[in-house]
């Protein structure tokens, strides 16, 4: 037998299981209700999944086009068009990607060479991180500000050296579920402005932004949209985690590249899901009317905590909802999401694993794509505590 220990110098040493699958494993275990790993527990469109049935038996069965089905990237194209008005070329600037993950990978891999950095701002969602180490690069980190969330841009102008080669955004926030605001993005702007920094944007909540506020991304504005390649998943807008599929847009000179290591990631995605996405696509209802699906959604649990003893800012966007329980306990957050599990039967999500360093914030996440029901049941639990 080989020593694995001598042969394999591992390039994620400190990388476990991911917190996401570690709480859905826990609430198995412990038969608790599910309000932590951010997946919906209501049912996909019948008529989707028949679709996606009906191109498998019309013999969508094979490889599809690497960069993914023309017909699908000119309607993705459309879609940008008919939401934002910016125009992406389907040829060359859209890639389809299974989902957003592979599609953040490869666009921090195409970016991030040995040495170079990458800023990201803390809570940060968990896929950024291995994927710049991965490839060799020095993640730095700035941290949006302990109670609010948000950006001090003095800050983070310090953070920035000659080695950053890319910033990561992510708006609407997981796992705060603060939006970006136009304020924000003009200093970006400026702090970027002459510099060859290339702006990697997860907007995978895009269609979820509440109480009239509206998803702002760098590619409105053109001095950063012409270093920007935006993520985005149909896994969260269609209710369907599961299925994979996502895709990135941007300059076809930074597309090009994430399209060479693209190939040999994956080479291409589910092919029968991209031709029922391109005609399901034309449901503009599906993503249009998703805010107000899941304000109501977020309203509907809030209204019922708020008999609770945790305090609550309501979510901006997205499907999260953070809960802060400085009133309730002293516990750091990774051991009173266990405590929730193993005595009070409900797993949720702690903000440490979103830090490099954990946090000694007392807040925990709760994910509202859920039923009615569900919701309720988790109310009722919380209300107790
Ligand atoms: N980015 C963020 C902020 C997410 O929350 C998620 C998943 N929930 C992803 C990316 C990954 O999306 P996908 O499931 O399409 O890979
Ligand atoms: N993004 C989802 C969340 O935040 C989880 C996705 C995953 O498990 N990788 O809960």
């Amino acid at each position: 037998m080989p020593s694995y220990q001598s042969i394999i110098y591992s390039k994620l040493p400190r990388v476990g299981e991911s917190i996401f699958s570690e709480m859905s494993q826990l609430a198995l275990k412990h038969n608790a209700l599910n309000v932590s790993q951010g997946f919906p527990d209501f049912p996909v469109d019948p008529s989707l999944i028949s679709l996606v049935h009906e191109k498998m038996k019309q013999g969508h069965n094979q490889y599809a086009p690497s960069y993914g089905l023309p017909l699908l990237r000119e309607k993705i194209a459309q879609k940008i068009w008919n939401t934002t008005g910016i125009e992406y070329h389907p040829e060359t600037e859209i890639t389809i990607t299974s989902g957003a993950t592979q599609g953040l990978y490869t666009a921090i891999s195409a970016f991030v060479r040995e040495d170079d950095e990458a800023l990201i701002f803390e809570p940060a969602y968990d896929s950024y991180v291995p994927a710049i180490k991965a490839n060799g690069g020095l993640a730095v980190y700035a941290e949006l500000e302990p109670d609010t969330f948000t950006y001090d841009w003095t800050k983070i102008k310090r953070a920035i050296t000659q080695q950053t080669k890319v910033i990561i955004l992510n708006t609407p926030h997981n796992p705060t579920g603060n939006l970006l605001t136009e304020h924000d993005l003009e200093r970006l702007e400026n702090l970027v402005d002459g510099s060859d920094i290339i702006i990697i944007s997860d907007e995978v909540y895009e269609h979820m932004t509440f109480d009239g506020r509206k998803h702002v991304s760098p590619t409105s504005r053109p001095k950063l949209a012409e270093r920007t390649v935006v993520v985005s998943s149909f896994g969260k807008v269609w209710h369907n985690t599961g299925w994979k599929v996502g895709y990135v847009y941007g300059p076809a000179e930074l597309i090009r590249e994430i399209r060479k290591l693209h190939q040999f990631l994956v080479f291409s995605v589910v092919t029968p899901i991209q031709h029922a996405y391109a005609e399901y696509i034309d449901r503009e209802d599906t993503y249009l009317e998703l805010s107000d699906f899941y304000q109501k959604k977020r309203d509907f649990f809030l209204s019922l905590m708020e008999g609770s003893r945790f305090s609550f800012r309501p979510s901006e966007g997205s499907f999260f909802q953070l809960l802060n329980y400085e009133g309730i306990s002293d516990l750091p957050d990774e051991d009173f999401v266990k405590d929730l599990v193993k005595l009070n039967g409900i797993a949720t999500i702690p903000l440490s694993p979103f830090y490099h360093l954990k946090t000694k914030g007392k807040n925990i996440r709760v994910c509202f794509a859920k039923s009615d029901e569900t919701l309720e049941k988790a109310a009722e639990i919380l209300c107790k505590i």
